[in-house]
């Protein structure tokens, strides 16, 4: 599987592009007439700068209303075609994308658009140049790969062949079967792109709202693979058309691209009748089985009054770290981690975000393995020196640079808090809280890294995404999807914001970066849970008193159970599955808080709640007599 993508993908000028193109490991590139129009050189100059960046050009395009034309139109079609053939042969590549006409005066007609394509076809063979047909999904005449097939088969040129593009062929629902009974050899290249399902214009949605494949809901994959199972194993091109890529950075733009072809790559190489793809071999998905601790970094102040929030959920300090300034708290499966460290990764993250949630452990059934994948896949090892004897956890850089351990039960890195702490008794009075385990992990990205976020862990770990859905913050749209796998060991809500007059916006303002903003532990008994933490002293968010008769009214709940859940500043949700109860801690630090939940089968995360927590927050966070944030 060659790698290849549209310069129209990413943002910046040309040399800027391909030097991100190349360096996320792209082996080609697609280049558009309009990269000369902004670029001051000549074709031959961009081909020298393309293979001096170790770039191969893939194709050139695009080459527009073509066939079908009736004279004195056809003549200027050919003649345009021809300049098109000098500079292609200036820039040094050998295949033109033509496109299906659009051309309200262009005729229809499978044997007239057949003559005119092998008589390019012609045109083309003396130069040594090949032309790749591709169907436009709002083709005027031909607006289906199957009829672009036809022409190309009834133009029966060797230099003709056809150009398949997922976007054209999925925005239409278009039977991929259909691609199976195509000879590889006719098929000159793939481009690739996925899309969020969006009910709008298939010109407009195709324009500005494409993405990488893994990033949208279209079946990419199986598209792939019907033309994998063909032998295809070409070029695999992305050409991506999105508002948000064209206007943000070139780098992780790019490196997304790569991720998402890889990925590709493999989830295909892995179908059943799939043998000619040449992608390289990588581990499975991670199946993640738990949270195996969450780290925070924080200075000796901090670190005291966030022990002391622990001791109200319930935590015991159970271990200190027998080399360093480390902390451990358990309560149930849960284990929390507190850093005061004045050297090494935890401190560098203190000195940048203040205290937060730095690092969190994944437990995976191979530790290895998962590092493996996630280093094949683009991502970043991360290690430091431990002191002898002590475990070396494998990791990886994640959201805002922190970092996710991986630990499995089959190597000692499941015994690490043994090997590496020593046990003590936590002397403070403390009720037991009941909290199990971690539920979810909270994070929040500004709006533009939420792609790149939902295919780092849906590419690296088995766990699906869900669909996007806004939440209202007074000052504006927090988006916020899950990404999750099917036991519910993994559960991670990442939260774009898009403007920092949201809460979610402000907490990446004042922790210069995105991070961990929650962190929600599950109960199996939310009341009992209450009650230890009023006898700890537990300081929960305070609710608006609004909130429970409107929530009595939307459920048609007993009054009694509204007036237990007002008590304790309980949330309440249900959905099709079951109820769900949630209680937030108020924040700590730069905007951190806690949660605790109940789910009583319930599948969600309390979206409904969320404009309720949001104003609760804001509400606390608000000093007397400051303006809002
Ligand atoms: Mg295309
Ligand atoms: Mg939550």
């Amino acid at each position: 599987m060659k790698t290849s993508i549209a310069t129209v993908s990413i943002s910046g000028e040309l040399p800027e592009k391909l030097d991100a193109i190349a360096k996320a490991g792209f082996d080609g590139v697609e280049i558009f007439e309009n990269d000369f129009l902004a670029f001051d050189g000549s074709p031959s100059d961009v081909g020298k700068m393309v293979r001096d960046f170790g770039l191969e050009i893939t194709l050139f395009q695009p080459f527009r209303d073509f066939e079908g034309m009736p004279e004195p139109l056809r003549s200027r079609t050919f003649d345009r075609a021809e300049r098109k053939f000098d500079v292609m042969q200036q820039l040094g590549t050998d295949l033109l994308l033509v496109c299906s006409n659009v051309s309200p005066v262009s005729l229809g007609g499978i044997d007239r658009a057949a003559a005119d394509f092998h008589e390019l076809g012609e045109r083309a063979a003396k130069r040594g140049l090949k032309v790749g047909y591709e169907a436009l999904a709002w083709g005027r005449h031909i607006n289906d790969h199957r009829d672009a097939w036809e022409i190309v088969r009834r133009a029966d040129h060797p230099n003709i062949g056809l150009i398949l593009d997922s976007f054209h062929t999925l925005s239409k629902k278009i039977d991929i079967n259909s691609i199976r009974s195509i000879p590889k050899d006719k098929i000159f290249i793939v481009q690739l792109a996925d899309a969020p399902l969006i009910d709008m214009d298939l010109l407009y949605w195709s324009r500005h709202f494409r993405n990488m494949p893994g990033e949208g809901d279209l079946a990419v994959t199986a598209f792939t693979a019907a033309i994998a199972e063909t032998g295809y194993d070409g070029y695999f091109s992305l050409e991506i058309f999105n508002d948000q890529f064209r206007g943000g950075q070139a780098r992780p733009i790019a490196a997304d691209g790569h991720r998402s072809l890889i990925y590709l790559g493999d989830q295909v190489r892995r179908s059943p009748n799939v043998s000619s793809l040449t992608v390289p071999a990588m581990p499975e998905r991670a199946k993640v089985t738990g949270v195996g601790f969450v780290e925070f970094s924080a200075d000796e102040k901090d670190a005291a009054d966030l022990a002391g929030i622990l001791r109200t959920l319930g935590f015991r300090k159970a271990a200190v770290h027998k080399s360093k300034k480390v902390g451990l708290y358990r309560q149930g499966d849960i284990r929390l981690i507190v850093n005061t460290e004045e050297k090494g990764f935890a401190s560098a993250s203190f000195a940048v975000h203040g205290t937060s949630a730095y690092a969190m452990a994944l437990k995976v059934q191979d530790a290895k393995d998962a590092l493996a994948r996630a280093v094949a896949l683009g991502a970043e090892a991360f290690s430091q020196p431990v002191g002898p004897g002590e475990v070396e956890i494998p990791a990886i850089r994640g959201v805002g640079g922190g970092l996710i351990y991986l630990i499995d039960e089959k190597s000692s890195l499941g015994r690490f808090s043994e090997i590496d702490f020593v046990p003590m008794e936590d002397g403070a009075e403390i009720a037991p809280a009941h909290l199990e385990h971690v539920d979810h992990i909270a994070q929040t990205v500004a709006y533009d890294e939420m792609l790149t976020w939902l295919l780092f862990y849906t590419s690296i770990f088995e766990a699906q995404k869900t669909p996007m859905v806004d939440i209202i913050d007074p000052a504006g749209v927090v988006r916020s999807q899950v990404v999750e796998n099917a036991s519910g060991t993994l559960r991670i809500t990442l939260n774009g914001a898009e403007n920092r007059r949201t809460l979610a916006g402000h907490f990446i303002a004042e922790t210069f970066g995105s991070g961990v903003q929650h962190l929600a532990f599950q109960t199996h008994d939310i009341f009992a849970t209450a009650e230890a933490l009023r006898k700890n002293g537990f300081k929960p968010l305070q609710i608006s008193p609004n909130y429970y008769g409107d929530v009595e009214a939307r459920f048609g709940l007993d009054p009694e159970l509204t007036e237990r859940l007002k008590a304790d500043n309980i949330l309440y949700d249900r959905d099709e599955q079951g109820e769900y109860f949630q209680l937030y801690s108020m924040t700590f630090g730069e905007g951190f808080f806690f949660e605790i939940v109940e789910r009583r089968q319930y599948r969600g995360y309390g979206a409904p709640n969320a404009i309720f927590r949001i104003a609760a927050l804001k509400k606390a966070l608000r000093p007397e007599g400051m303006p809002r944030i």
